[in-house]
């Protein structure tokens, strides 16, 4: 049997954080699916098709990695994209109980479905794509905290 694990999320940008996240998956399930949402009501910095680009750069060699765009319900979605388990990243006691309630309405929603938490280690704890945007408001370079050779300014 192929798993296929939805890892859903706004990635405005994807980090190093995302990036763990999606290797620990590899070492779970079969392919990855990677949903960018676009109902949102975040403010964002890259458009959705900029985000996409930039996932599907660092992703580009590796055929067990998919990456979508999506605009309904996450558990739909993982359905309609055979998808039986939902992966979300966890830093810290606010994350998890924030996802704790998501999963638990999934549960009810989707049975089918199963949610992954997977915990992120320390040195990537106080990262969020959120502090890569501010960082970037003023001018700075963020290299240090997004994948491999990612040149963010051709994103932007
Ligand atoms: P969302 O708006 O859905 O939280 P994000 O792009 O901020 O979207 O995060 C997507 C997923 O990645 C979430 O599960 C989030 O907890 C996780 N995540 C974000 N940053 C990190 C990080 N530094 N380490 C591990 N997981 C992370």
């Amino acid at each position: 049997m192929t798993i296929t694990a939805l890892f859903p999320g706004s990635f405005d940008p994807f980090t190093k954080g995302h990036e763990y996240i999606v290797e620990r998956a590899l070492q779970l399930f079969d392919n990855v699916c990677i949903a960018v949402g676009t109902n949102v009501s975040k403010k964002g910095l890259l458009s959705v098709e900029n985000r996409i680009r930039l996932i599907k750069d660092i992703y580009a060699s590796n055929p067990r990695v998919r990456v979508v765009s999506y605009g309904s319900l996450t558990g739909q979605f993982a359905l309609e994209q055979g998808a039986s388990v939902i992966v979300r990243g966890i830093r810290n006691s606010i994350d998890f109980n924030f996802e704790h309630d998501i999963e638990a309405t999934n549960r009810i929603l989707f049975p089918s479905i199963t949610t992954v938490f997977l915990a992120t280690p320390s040195e990537y704890a106080h990262l969020s794509s959120s502090v890569v945007r501010e960082l970037l408001a003023f001018g700075r370079d963020v290299s240090e905290f997004l994948p491999g050779n990612i040149d963010i300014a051709k994103y932007l």
